[in-house]
Parts: C-alpha cells; sequence; structure tokens
C-alpha cells in the first residue's frame, strides 16, 4: 500500500469531527483556517460557530463594521487575523460578488491570507493539488524524512512541499490534506507520538493480529529501537526520526526570542455618567480596540530609572529580559506603587495588578482609580488621543483586550451605573 493510501486510511478511521470539516464552502474553511491559526481547536470552535452565526457570509462579513467584527473576535488575541478577515471580506465582495473565485493565484493575494491558508481553501473547498504545510505538517513531515533544517525556514517548507506535491497528485487532495495535518496533530505529536505509546495488551499478545503484523493493512516491520517498537504507528517501518532514535530531536527549533518586558499603568476614570476609554491608534499593540487612559510617565515614578527603554506608547515602559537591568522587579510586586505612587498623586488609587504573557513580551499591568476632578485627571483627558467617555451599559459593546476585559469582570459592580 503506498504513503497516501496508508494516511487517508488512518484519517477515515481517526479522524475528529469537526464543524468545517461538514462543508466544502470556501467561505467557512478560510473562517475555521484564520480562527485556527495560534489558537487550539477546542477554544476556536465556540468563536468559529458564533461568527458564523453573526457573519453568515462574506456579504455579511463585509458590510459589518470593524468594531463588530472586532466584538466578535475579542478573546482570541492575534487581532490583525480578525482585521484582515474583514479587509478580505470587502475586497471579495467588491471583486467577486462574495464568492471564492477557484484561483490560488487571487485567493493567496488576499490580506492575511498565506500559503499555508490559500492551499488549506483550494485544497479542501475545490480538490485543487496544493498541499498545506502548517506546523503539525512539518513536525510529521521532519521526523519521517529526517528533515534537519530549521522548522520555520523556508528551505524546511520548500523541501517538504516539494515531497508532499509527489503525494497529493496521487489522491484526492483536499482527503490528503486533512489527512497530513490530522496524523500530525493526534498521532505524530510533539512529545508523545505514537510510536512511544503503549500498545493495548492484545496488540502485544503472541498470536493476536497485532497491527503490524505481515499482512495486515498499515503493517510494518517491528523494530527494535524504541521500548514499544513503534507498534501504533503504521509509519515506524519507513520513519527516519523513529530508526535512528531521533524522534526527540525533530523538527529542529529555532532559538527563542527573549521576551520584551512591558509595563502598562491604566486610569479608571468615571463619574456617574459614564467611564473615559481610549480607542488606540492604528499603529500600536490592539490597535483600534478600546482600552483606558493611560497614566503619563513623569507620574509613574519610573523616569529616574534609565535601565528601562521606553515603550511603545505613553504609560509604557519596556526593556528585554536578560539585559541585567533590575529596575523592573522594583515594580512586578504592587507594594511599591500602592505605597509610594498612591500616596504622592492626589486623587490616585492603586487597585489591581495583572500579568500577561503575549507572543513576544510579557505585560506588567497597572490599574489605578483617578478622580475625575482632579488636576492629573484633566490633564490626561485633555493631553492623550483617543479619549471619550462612554455610558456604563455600553462598556459590554466595546471590544478590549483581554486584560480590560479582566478588569471590568473583576470590578463589574464598579460599572453597574456609576
Ligand atoms: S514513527 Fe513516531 S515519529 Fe515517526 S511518524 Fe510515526 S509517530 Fe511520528
Amino acid at each position: 500500500m503506498q504513503f497516501h493510501e496508508q494516511l487517508t486510511n488512518w484519517y477515515e478511521e481517526n479522524k475528529r469531527d469537526l464543524p468545517w470539516r461538514r462543508t466544502r464552502d470556501p467561505y467557512r474553511i478560510w473562517l475555521s483556517e484564520s480562527i485556527l491559526q495560534q489558537t487550539r481547536v477546542a477554544q476556536g470552535l465556540p468563536y468559529y460557530e458564533r461568527f458564523i452565526m453573526r457573519f453568515p457570509s462574506v456579504e455579511a462579513l463585509a458590510t459589518a463594521s470593524e468594531d463588530e467584527v472586532l466584538k466578535s473576535w475579542q478573546g482570541l488575541g492575534y487581532y490583525s487575523r480578525a482585521r484582515n478577515l474583514h479587509k478580505a471580506a470587502r475586497i471579495l465582495a467588491a471583486e467577486c460578488g462574495g464568492e471564492f473565485p477557484r484561483s490560488y493565484d487571487f485567493i493567496r493575494a488576499l490580506p492575511g491570507v498565506g500559503d499555508y491558508t490559500a492551499a488549506a481553501i483550494v485544497s479542501f473547498a475545490f480538490d485543487m493539488a496544493y498541499p498545506v504545510v502548517d506546523g503539525n505538517v512539518i513536525r510529521f513531515m521532519c521526523r519521517l524524512h529526517g528533515i534537519f533544517e530549521e522548522a520555520t525556514s523556508s528551505a524546511c517548507k520548500k523541501q517538504i512541499s516539494s515531497i508532499l506535491q509527489k503525494e497529493i497528485v496521487l489522491s484526492r487532495p483536499g482527503l490528503f490534506n486533512q489527512a497530513v495535518m490530522e496524523f500530525g496533530a493526534l498521532a505524530c505529536t510533539p512529545l508523545s507520538p505514537l510510536c512511544k505509546r503503549e500498545p493495548p495488551q492484545a496488540e502485544l499478545f503472541p498470536g493476536f493480529p497485532a497491527r503490524n503484523s505481515p499482512g495486515r493493512p498499515g503493517s510494518h516491520t517491528r523494530l527494535e529501537s524504541g521500548p514499544k517498537g513503534g507498534a501504533l504507528c503504521p509509519f515506524a517501518g519507513i520513519c527516519h526520526a523513529f530508526r535512528h532514535d531521533v524522534v526527540s530531536q525533530l523538527p529542529v527549533k529555532k532559538k527563542k526570542e527573549a521576551l520584551t518586558l512591558q509595563e502598562l499603568h491604566y486610569l479608571l476614570i468615571a463619574d456617574s455618567e459614564g467611564i473615559w476609554v481610549r480607542k488606540r491608534g492604528y499603529d500600536d499593540l490592539w490597535r483600534g480596540m478600546f482600552d483606558l487612559p493611560t497614566l503619563p510617565e513623569r507620574h509613574s515614578g519610573l523616569e529616574s530609572n534609565k535601565s528601562l527603554e521606553t515603550g511603545s506608547g505613553r504609560g509604557s515602559r519596556s526593556k528585554k529580559r536578560g539585559s541585567g537591568a533590575s529596575g523592573l522587579s522594583a515594580f512586578q510586586g504592587t507594594g511599591y506603587l500602592a505605597e509610594n505612587l498612591g500616596a504622592t498623586q492626589e486623587g490616585l488609587r492603586f487597585l489591581k495588578h495583572y500579568t500577561q504573557t503575549l507572543s513576544h513580551r510579557r505585560l506588567s499591568i497597572f490599574f489605578y482609580e483617578l478622580d475625575a476632578r482632579s488636576a492629573l485627571a484633566k490633564q490626561v483627558l485633555a493631553t492623550e488621543q483617543g479619549c471619550q467617555k462612554i455610558a456604563y451599559q455600553e462598556i459590554g459593546n466595546l471590544a478590549v483586550p483581554k486584560n480590560i476585559e479582566k478588569f471590568f469582570a473583576d470590578f463589574e459592580s464598579r460599572f453597574q451605573g456609576g
């Protein structure tokens, strides 16, 4: 039996039942692939279902406002995905009547669509022979073929793509791509690949027709290397990593970049009518979303600390981890700010400290309450761009970053009408 047949047989027996697998609608496939980038299936599933209910077609997404789209995406992170979906839907509506053309090149040129997403859409929806190369596929293929290129490099992806191209044309492209992705996701996993798992006792019992016995579909030669001999993996007999006992060394990972540490100092300024929020600019983190006004740096008590580099916006400071500076540690607890800063600024009171880790940065986030009548509040609201007052009942309609959502939830009783 050929590789593509073994793989698709395995898939038919083991695949998960997921809503986007029950459709060939390119819009739904595109949406599911966009959600699943950087997001686990269990977390992405409810978002997918809500998004489809709210925006059932390209046309519906194209005519929505960006605020509505961001609000539906809230909590998933990587908000550029939502903004790109929205932009691409407008292009499809304007140029193709809301339909996806059967063209890899057109789809690949849409905002936010890379090689992987374009291949997924055209293969799943139209059975066009473009192989998908995502993280799961890379891991499986690097191990199977003994590829020692760094996993995210273009050399590695090119090599894998050309191997898969030869197989995909022999099979049904959509089915083949689903199968290779699913095998990477469920079987050739990072820490517990099939070849390292304990087979059921029946498979080891002499005389029982074991999965790898000769003549049985998916059979392979039982090897000595590895404690369980790879009995559960149909590809153990041809897998380079398994045969050479280098499974844990593949795929070759890139060295992790140092995390940037960044502080944010948010101000809760409110009166009986509502609270002041800030719409973030289009050139920074969480662009286009709403958060709160921030404390000017000269009031944060940090200006004398030369070891911290200035962050991307007012009220934020950042530095690379491991630069040798010790300043940040002084602010990681809440004690310093509560005791020193709150006591020296009239009308300012420390409320809460959170931390949040994003892909390349770790945030240390401080929230304070500031009396709306104070001179500092007047100064902040007069100088910081994008500030506006909203009624308490409107808070739930705003697209906000995760840390602001958490703050609103933790202090819910404060936002019930002043
Ligand atoms: S033998 Fe192990 S490493 Fe090789 S493909 Fe199977 S599960 Fe992956």
